[in-house]
Order: C-alpha cells, then structure tokens, then sequence
C-alpha cells in the first residue's frame, strides 16, 4: 500500500497535549504511527522532509458554507484558497440553509434563499439527506464534507408557510425530517435566525427543533437573532440590546431543551456593541458553569460577509419587491436605518461591495456603499437600495466594524482568547469579486499574528481548537486528532513563517505564508504551498 513518512518535524496532536519532535507515517488514507525522534523510522514508498515545521492533524473550518461550492464541478478551483491555508474538512450547512432535504415544489424559496452562498446554479440532483450525501460523494470533492441541516432548509421543506408560525401538522412534518436527516447522516441541526424565515420564527419553534436534535445527540449551530446593539431583528424600543437579548434567548432554549450549542459567528457588530463583550462572554461562562454545553467560534478579522439586506428591517422586507417603489415605505425605511445606523454605531463607509450580483456592474465590487454614491452622484441610502433592488438582494457585502476596526481588536482578541472559542471561516466563496480576507489568511493569521506574535495563546490550544475540538464538537471521531487509524489529514507548516499577508492593491489580502503541505485522507493535495491540480480526495462525512 501506499505509504509517506513525514520526517523530523514538531508533532501537535490535535489534543492539545505538548508538542514533541517525531515523525508520521501515512499508509493508503490512514495515518500507521505517529513516532517519537529516536524511534526507529520505518521504510516507506516517499519521504516529505518536515524540518523545521509542525505537523498537525488538517484543519477543520467549523463554520463553512462551502457546500453550496461543492456540488460545482470546478469547486477545487473556487476553494483552492481554502487548501492552501491548510482546511481539510468543512462543516457545511450553516446559518440555516443546507441544500438538502428538498421537496421540489418548494424547491424555489431554498433556491433564492441560497443564492447569496452560490456561485451560481446548480441541479439539485436529490430530494432527502440520504441522497444528497450520495450525490455529493460522487462529485468527489476536493475536501471532505460534514453537513448539519438547516432548520430554514427543514421549513421550506416541511411547510407552505412562508414565514412566522406554521400549522401544528407542519412543525410535526418538519420535525420528521430533521429526525431523518439526523438518522441519514447530518452532523447537526443549524440555525439562521437572523435571515427570512428564521428570525419570523417564534420560540415554542426553536424549542421544539432543539428538542429533537437533544434526544439525537445533534449539535445545533446559531447564527442569532441579532449581533448589533440594535437590529432589524426586534423592534428599535426594546430596551435591552438587541445582541444581549439574541443571546439571552438562545442560552433559554438551550436551558429548557438541553441541546449540546454552538453559537456561530460570535461577533459585535457596530461600534455600539463592542463594549457588551464581556458581559456575553459572562452569559456563555454562567451557562457553562451551570452544565450547558456551549461553545462559540469566531474568525480573525474585523469584517465579515453577508447580504444586503441584512440591514433592512422585517416590515420592509416581507413588502418586496412593491416596497422599493413605494415612496412611504422608502421614508420610512431611510429613517429607520438612519436611526439604527446611529444607535447601532455603523456608517456607510463600513458597507463594501464583495459581488454586486448584476451584470455590467462588476466595477462596483470592492467599493463602499459611501464610495458608490459618490460615484453615483446620490446620497448613500439611494445608493444602497438601488444595488438592493436591481440584484433582488444578491449583493454580497462585506461588513466593517466586526468586533472591533484594524486599530482596535480589543472585542475581537477576547472572544479568541476565550477557552471555549472554536476556530472557522464563514466565509462565501465566488469566483469573481472582492472576496472576503478570511477566504485565504484564517488559519495562518492565527497560527501567526495571533499565536507567535502576540501570543494570545499557545500553539498547541490553537491547533486543538481548529482541529481535534472541532471534530468533537460535531461527533466526527476520526479526524482532528494525528494517532494510528485516524484518517490522513495531514498539515505541514513552518510555525516561525505563517501568516496571512496584508491587502495588496484593491486586495484585501494576499496569499497566506507558512503552509509547506496538506495531506486529504493520504492524497498529497498541497505541495510547497500550492494546490495539485485535479488531486479531489474528500470523503463525505456521515456522523
Ligand atoms: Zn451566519
């Protein structure tokens, strides 16, 4: 069989345990031996010399949306930048929406719904979790898939009911399903409370939904109701912060339900929320402290992506597309969102353009909404709800003001910092565009900037938190640990190098630094830094 011996390098196991000089030898897709220095090394068909650099188990990017890449028969191409800072596995599936499972006369919701993950579109070759799963094996992917399902995708399937609640016999359709797809191979439930239909639904719903997934052993993953002091989520006279009170609710849901949480994305968005981040971290410890068990993650950087409509509140949105036209609703929408911007602590200028999602306005991609009224010679809200309307709400953003600004990452060092916090990308991929830094510098930023620079925390932590407590978190026994038997994911890099490398020009990024190799389940992937052209050696992941 097959075999490689990774040479002389700094074994970190995924457990978090010391690091210590030694060796692994991979046969076929397994890892055989994990060898101290010293040990007799054995013979093996090829030698990778690792000196110098760490050898840790394949990144896990816990929070992906890559699955709406995956079924793309160019996907290696789009998520190359993932293989190249080290990710071996995706937990797709996330904010809500997974691809599957469909009932095709409803198909058209999860489509449009989905189009701010994509690419573009794809045929949805499947109908239960089952045979997407199937589906996706055959593609051959170039990483290997866990996917949750989402609680939206459950709705759409499951319920006429557009929004808000749904008839008793629907919930109990849906419920059903989530049992099914549990069974089929889901690694979880998730949730996308912050997007049409999830923030419509009440809580009795969530309850039940986390019930289910508590009696299946399923993780469910949050995206929340709100991140900001004030959201479109609640209404501007809710006292409480609208971020405080998105978590509040959540952490009940878990109380009454006991599911195992995950809350996504834990960020704070707009300058007036940065200051609520002790007192949520506080909330999530308290819960922890009384047996919940909850963990969060969170990514590198100050921006994040999402859509364009994220901003808008529910009474406007659930008026499209008549309300764009409707000189009322236009008022009250630029008061609104001129008031929520102030008490929220957001401007223009913190609103990019990542993909317009139009034809012929590619030239607006990577300009701020401030930038394009400018060029446009309108006020900024114009200019918003013209790019709004003319892509039906695909406009990618990217969002400035996350967890702090390049000059103050206070907010956001200390949700890395914390123990319980897991390491993930969110990031949505496309082809062209301004794409999100994230996309190519997250594992690398930590592992350097973060944990050789300003030593928030120690190596071993770090790679424990994007590998082995990953796949833990997601009930994936064979991966995220380097031990005899585990699948060969395998990450070689050069631990006084690793970075992610500034904005070059219009870029916000460049490529990373530091990641010399990555093994998928034996195949060598990524050589000297760069992605092997037509090596697609993912497995799907059934949990
Ligand atoms: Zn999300």
């Amino acid at each position: 069989m097959d075999t490689t011996l990774l040479r002389s390098g700094l074994i970190v196991d995924g457990l978090g345990a010391p690091a210590f000089p030694g060796h692994v030898l991979l046969r076929g897709d397994r890892i055989d031996a994990v060898l101290r220095e010293g040990d007799a090394t054995p013979e093996a068909a090829r030698h990778v010399d690792a000196t110098g650099c760490v050898i840790a188990p394949g990144f896990i990017d816990m929070h992906s949306h890559a699955d709406w890449q995956l079924p793309l028969d160019d996907h290696p191409e789009l998520l190359s930048s993932m293989l190249e800072q080290g990710v071996t596995t995706v937990i797709g599936g996330n904010c809500g929406i997974s691809p599957a499972p469909l009932r095709h006369e409803t198909l058209g919701r999860l489509h449009d719904f989905a189009s701010i993950a994509r690419d573009r579109p794809f045929e949805y070759a499947w109908e239960s979790f089952a045979e997407y799963l199937e589906q996706m094996g055959k593609g051959k992917p170039a990483l290997n898939l866990a996917e949750l399902v989402g609680h939206s995708t459950l709705r759409y399937a499951g319920s006429d009911a557009a929004r808000g609640p749904m008839p008793r016999e629907d919930l109990s359709n849906c419920l059903d399903r989530l049992r099914q797809s549990v069974e089929e191979g889901a690694c979880g439930l998730s949730f996308g409370l912050g997007y049409d239909p999830g923030m419509y639904s009440p809580l009795e719903e969530l309850q039940a939904f986390c019930h289910v997934a508590a009696e299946a052993d399923a993780t469910a993953t949050v995206h929340l109701k709100a991140y900001s002091r004030i959201s479109p989520c609640y209404p501007l006279t809710t006292p409480e912060a609208h971020n405080v009170r998105a978590l509040r609710e959540m952490l009940e849901v878990a109380r009454q339900t006991g599911v195992r949480l995950q809350l996504s994305h834990f960020i704070f968005v707009g300058r007036r929320s940065w200051p609520s981040v002790e007192a949520c971290l506080e909330m999530v410890d308290a819960a922890r402290r009384d047996g919940l068990d909850i963990m969060i993650d969170a990514f590198p950087y100050t921006c994040g992506n999402t859509t364009i409509h994220a901003p808008f509140p529910h009474w406007f949105l659930a008026a499209l597309p008549g309300a764009y036209r409707s000189r009322l609703a236009r008022m009250r929408l630029r008061v609104e969102l001129e008031l929520g911007f102030r008490l929220a602590g957001f401007i223009y200028s913190d609103v990019q353009v990542m993909d317009a999602g139009v034809e012929g306005w590619e030239e607006l991609n990577g300009l701020t909404i401030a930038e394009i009224a400018r060029k446009w010679k309108t006020s900024p809200f114009d200019a918003m709800l013209t790019l709004a309307e003319r892509s039906k709400g695909a406009t990618t953003m990217l969002f400035h003001s996350y967890s702090g600004e390049p000059q103050d990452q206070h907010a956001l060092e200390t949700v890395l910092g914390h123990e319980a916090c897991l390491f993930e990308t969110d990031v949505i991929v496309k082809n062209g565009g301004h794409p999100n830094p994230a996309a190519l510098g997250t594992f690398p930023r930590i592992l350097g900037p973060l944990v050789r620079d300003r030593r928030l925390f120690n190596l071993e932590t770090a790679v424990h938190r994007m590998t082995g407590a990953s796949a833990g978190r997601f009930g994936i026994s064979d991966r995220g640990v380097l031990a005899s038997g585990k699948a060969a994911d395998v990450v070689v890099f050069d631990a006084a190098q690793i970075c992610d490398t500034p904005p070059e020009g219009k870029q916000p990024a460049g490529r990373s630094r530091g990641i010399e190799h990555v093994f998928i389940n034996g195949a060598h992937a990524v050589k000297a830094g760069v992605y092997q052209s037509g090596v697609r050696a993912g497995h799907v992941i059934r949990t």
